[in-house]
């Protein structure tokens, strides 16, 4: 992350935005949308697994805000995690650890079916 910097946002309704970005804000501002949908975006934190085909993502997370949306609680900053195909914000770190929470209870489910496959592989003679 770099120090907080200007930058010039081209949008429909309001011409040329000069908005300063916070420091995690990894600089790509889409242009042409309208004043409330410019929005800050960090760099991606991409979790992947490993998988018989190669490392696939599980999800993403990243910090964002949009300083000029409608909805007071957007404008502040929250991590947006994308998780079944789309993006959900998560506006404090209690949802985060609840997030965090339950994929670990996810883990424990995974370890329970991997204990069940080994059993059943063993039950038809396969290991
Ligand atoms: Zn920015």
């Amino acid at each position: 992350m770099s120090a907080s910097r200007q930058v010039t946002v081209h949008t429909s309704d309001c011409g040329p935005v000069t908005i300063s970005c916070p420091a995690w804000c990894a600089g790509r501002h889409q242009t042409g949308e309208q004043l409330v949908d410019l929005g800050h975006a960090s760099n991606d934190i991409e979790l992947l697994v490993e998988t018989e085909r190669g490392r696939v993502e599980l999800l993403h997370l990243l910090f964002g805000s949009y300083p000029f949306s409608t909805r007071p609680a957007d404008r502040g900053l929250v991590v947006a995690v994308h998780l079944g195909g789309d993006y959900f914000d998560f506006h404090d770190d209690a949802a985060l650890y609840r997030l965090a929470d339950e994929v670990a209870a996810h883990a424990i489910r995974i370890r329970a079916v991997a204990r069940q496959l080994a059993e059943l592989q063993r039950a038809e003679g396969g290991r």
